[in-house]
C-alpha cells in the first residue's frame, strides 16, 4: 500500500504540474513524451523510465540526473525537475522540437561544409563546457544531439558520463557507448581518458555531418571494431583539403597524437569564415538568479522577494526550479516572464489549474499554438507502458480522447518477424548491402583518397559500408520494378485489409479555415519536390545544390530534398491531436522529416507503403494515416520502433512521408524507412 500511494503521489505530482502528451522518442532507458508545463505555459520533454526496467542500469539514470543537475550551456539541453517515485522516476527537460540532428543529416543527405561548421562549433562550444565542468560525455553520436525551436545544438544523454574523481586527466575502464563511434583504446578495452574518447567520437561525427555516412560501419562487431582499431577510413572527394585534415587530427588511433578540445576551440577549419574561436563559456552559469523572474515568482506566490530568491537558491529540482528556469526561458526568448494568475508553485492542489488537471481534462496543441481543451483522458498508465502503441496493438488504442478513437486499427504481423532481426539477417537488408558495397566501391574508386597517415595497419579487405540504398538512377528503375505489385486503386488495397483511414467527420469548416491561415503564412518557402523516381530524383538533385559541387555529381538522394532555403525556416509542426478528428491525412508544412513525394493522392501513396512493410518484416499498426512500425529480434524484442505518417503537404500541394524513429539503431533505421520508401516508389 505505501508502494501505492508514492507511486501515484509522483504520477499526481506531474500531472498537478505538467499536461503530458504523446510519445516523442525512446531510447535504451527511457520513453520520452512532449508535455506543457501549466504555470508558465512552455512545452517541455518528460523523460520517463521504470525502475524495474532500468534494473542494473538505475545508477546511470542517477549519474544522468547528476551531471544535468551540474551542466547549464546554450548547447546542453537543460533539466528543470525531476520527480521520482518508488517505480519511476520522470525527467523534465528543456524541449528540442527540432528533432535529432541524426535525422537532419539523413533528410539533407550530408551537410555543406559550411552549415556543418555552424553545427560543430556548437558541439565543440557544449564539449569544451562539459569537460571543463569535469564530465566526458561517451556517447556522442548524432542521435544524442537535438535541435532547438532556433535550430540551435543541444546535447542530451548523459547516461554513460563519466566524471572522474580525480578530474578528467585520470583513466576510466568502462567501455560504452555506440560501437561506431568508439574510440580504439574504449574498444580494446584498455584504460582511456574520457575526454580524448570523446575528441574522437566528435571526429566520426563531423565525418558524418559531412558525408552523410560513417566512417567505420559494418554489420558484424569484430568486422567493425577492426576497421576502428586501424583507424583508416576513406575521404570521398568533396571533402575539402581543411575537412580531411581535421578528421584526420581527430581521429587518430593513438589518443596521445589526437587533437584536445582546447586545440579544436581555434582550429583554423573551425575558425574559418568566423575568424574568432567557438565561445564556450556558459551563457546561463548555474546558480544564476534573475531579478525578473523572482519578481514574478513572488508575486505568483504571494510571498516575498527573499524568501523566494531562498528558496530557488536550494536548486531541488523540484517545481519551484523548474518554474523559475522555464520563467528564464522565456525571458531569453523576449516572451513576457509571465505565470499564470493562480499560485502555481503552491504545494496544494488549490487552483483552477490543479483541479482542471485532476479531472484529467487535456489541453491540446492547435498548429497555432492556442490551446483548446478538447476532451478528457484517462492517463492512468498510458504513459507508464514500455511501448503504448505495441500493448495499443494487443488491446485496442485507448488512451485517446473521447471522439478520436473511431478508428479501425490493424495490426499486421509478418510472419518471420519473431524469429529475426528484421534489419541484420533479412534478405532484403543482405541484398541492399551487397548493392550498396558495388555501388559504393564504384563510386569510391574514383572518388576516395585515402586516409594514409592515419592507417596504423594497411588495410586490405574491401570495406562494406552500409549506405544509403538507391544512390543512382539506376537503383531506383530497380525499385520501381520491385512496385509492380503495390495496387495502385486509391482505398482498394486498403479496404481489402481493412485498413480504411479514419472516417470521423471533421469539423465544420474547420479545413477551409485552415487552408486561408496557411495560405497567408508567409513563411512557407518553395519546395522540390524529390520523388522516388530517377526522373524525378536526377532534376531535383540539380536543382538542390548546395554550392557543394560533389554533391551535384553524385547519384540520387534517398529522402524528400528541401530547396536550400528550407533550413532556414525550419518550423517543427506543433503535434496535432486533432488528426483523428479529420476524415483525411494530416495537412502539415514541409519539414526535413517529411519525404515529398510527387503523387496527389494519400491513398495511393498509404496503400504503397502498406503493402511493402510485410515484404520487409515491418510489423505495422495503422491508425488514419499513421502507421506505427516495429521489427523485431529474437524472443520478439522489439529492436526498432517508428512512425510513418502519410500527410498532405500545402506548397506544393504533394503527399509527403513524416517519419519519426523512436526506438532503435539510427542508421538501421534510416536503412529500413529508405528501403521502404525506395521499394514503395512512391
Ligand atoms: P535514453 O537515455 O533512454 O537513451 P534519450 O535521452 O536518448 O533516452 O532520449 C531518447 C529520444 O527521445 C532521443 O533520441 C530524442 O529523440 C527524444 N528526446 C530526448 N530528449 C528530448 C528533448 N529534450 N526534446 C525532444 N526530444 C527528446
Amino acid at each position: 500500500m505505501p508502494v501505492e500511494r508514492t507511486e501515484n503521489r509522483g504520477a499526481d505530482e506531474l500531472h498537478r504540474y505538467y499536461e503530458v502528451y504523446e510519445t516523442i522518442g525512446s531510447g535504451g532507458f527511457a520513453k520520452v513524451k512532449l508535455g506543457r508545463h501549466i504555470a508558465t505555459g512552455e512545452k517541455v520533454a518528460i523523460k520517463i523510465m521504470n525502475k524495474k526496467d532500468l534494473g542494473d542500469d538505475l545508477p546511470r539514470v542517477k549519474v544522468e540526473i547528476e551531471a544535468m543537475k551540474n551542466l547549464s550551456h546554450q548547447h546542453v539541453c537543460r533539466l528543470y525537475q525531476v520527480i521520482e517515485t518508488s517505480t519511476q522516476i520522470f525527467m523534465v527537460l528543456e524541449y528540442c522540437p527540432g528533432g535529432e540532428l541524426f535525422d537532419y543529416i539523413i533528410a539533407k543527405d550530408r551537410l555543406s561544409e559550411e552549415e556543418t561548421r555552424v553545427f560543430f562549433r556548437q558541439i565543440v562550444s557544449a564539449m569544451a563546457y562539459v569537460h571543463s565542468q569535469g564530465y566526458a560525455h561517451r556517447d556522442l553520436k548524432p542521435e544524442n544531439l537535438l535541435i532547438d525551436e532556433d535550430h540551435n545544438l543541444k546535447l542530451i544523454d548523459f547516461g554513460l558520463c563519466a566524471k572522474p574523481k580525480g578530474g578528467l586527466g585520470y583513466e576510466l575502464m568502462t567501455c560504452c557507448g555506440s560501437p561506431a563511434y568508439a574510440a580504439p583504446e574504449l574498444i580494446q578495452g584498455k584504460a582511456y581518458i574520457g575526454s580524448e574518447a570523446d575528441v574522437w567520437s566528435m571526429g566520426v561525427l563531423l565525418f558524418a555531418l559531412l558525408c552523410g555516412y560513417l566512417p567505420f560501419d559494418d554489420d558484424n562487431c569484430m568486422v567493425l571494431y577492426r576497421k576502428i582499431m586501424r583507424g583508416n577510413y576513406d575521404n570521398p572527394r568533396w571533402l575539402s583539403p581543411g575537412s580531411i585534415l581535421i578528421l584526420n587530427q581527430m581521429m587518430q588511433v593513438d589518443p596521445k597524437r589526437r587533437l584536445s578540445v582546447r586545440q579544436l576551440l581555434d582550429h583554423p577549419w573551425v575558425v574559418k569564415d568566423y575568424n574568432s574561436p567557438v565561445e564556450w563559456h556558459s551563457r546561463q552559469p548555474l546558480g544564476h538568479i534573475d531579478e525578473d523572474s523572482i519578481t514574478e515568482m513572488a508575486v505568483n506566490m504571494k510571498r516575498s522577494r527573499e524568501s523566494t530568491t531562498a528558496l530557488v537558491k536550494e536548486w531541488r529540482y523540484d517545481h519551484t526550479t523548474a518554474t523559475y528556469l522555464l520563467l528564464l526561458s522565456k525571458k531569453q526568448r523576449g516572451k513576457p516572464v509571465r505565470l499564470h494568475p493562480e499560485p502555481a508553485v503552491c504545494e496544494d492542489s488549490c487552483s483552477p489549474l490543479h483541479r482542471g488537471l485532476q479531472s484529467r481534462d487535456i489541453l491540446h496543441f492547435s498548429e497555432d499554438e492556442d490551446a483548446v481543451i478538447v476532451g478528457s483522458l484517462d492517463l492512468s498508465s498510458e504513459y507508464i507502458d514500455d511501448c503504448p502503441w505495441i500493448s495499443v496493438t494487443q488491446q485496442g488504442f485507448r488512451g485517446q480522447p473521447d471522439g478520436l478513437t473511431n478508428n479501425k486499427n490493424v495490426r499486421v504481423t509478418s510472419p518471420s518477424v519473431d524469429k529475426r532481426c528484421a534489419y541484420t539477417t533479412t534478405p532484403d537488408r543482405g541484398r541492399a548491402t551487397t548493392q550498396n558495397h558495388q555501388k559504393r566501391k564504384d563510386r569510391d574508386q574514383e572518388q576516395t583518397s585515402e586516409n594514409k597517415e592515419n592507417i596504423v595497419v594497411q588495410e586490405k579487405e574491401v570495406e562494406i559500408f552500409a549506405l544509403p540504398l538507391p544512390r543512382t538512377p539506376a537503383s531506383s528503375k530497380k525499385n520501381a520494378r520491385h512496385n509492380k505489385n503495390v495496387l495502385t486503386t486509391p482505398n482498394q488495397n486498403a479496404n481489402a485489409i481493412n485498413s480504411k483511414p479514419n472516417a470521423v467527420t471533421p469539423k465544420g469548416g474547420s479545413a477551409s479555415k485552415e487552408h486561408k491561415k496557411r495560405t497567408e503564412n508567409k513563411e512557407l518557402v518553395n519546395i522540390e519536390v524529390l520523388a522516388f523516381s530517377p526522373e524525378r530524383r536526377s532534376r531535383s538533385l540539380d536543382m538542390a545544390g548546395t554550392g557543394d559541387s560533389g554533391k551535384k555529381k553524385r547519384g540520387g538522394k534517398m529522402f524528400g530534398s528541401l530547396e536550400r532555403g528550407l533550413d532556414k525556416v525550419i518550423t517543427m509542426l506543433t503535434p496535432s491531436k486533432r488528426r483523428g478528428l479529420r476524415d483525411g491525412p494530416r495537412k502539415i508544412k514541409a519539414q526535413y522529416n517529411v519525404t515529398l513525394t510527387s503523387q496527389t493522392n494519400p491513398d495511393q501513396v498509404l496503400n504503397q507503403i502498406l503493402s511493402i512493410l510485410p515484404e520487409k518484416n515491418v510489423d505495422f499498426t495503422q491508425k488514419g494515416y499513421t502507421l506505427k512500425c516495429q521489427t523485431c529480434g529474437d524472443f520478439g524484442k522489439v529492436t526498432m520502433a517508428f512512425e510513418l505518417e502519410v500527410c498532405m503537404l500545402q506548397r506544393p500541394e504533394v503527399v509527403g512521408v513524416r517519419r519519426q524513429r523512436l526506438k532503435g539503431d539510427a542508421w538501421v533505421y534510416k536503412h529500413l524507412v529508405e528501403d521502404i520508401l525506395s521499394t514503395s516508389s512512391i
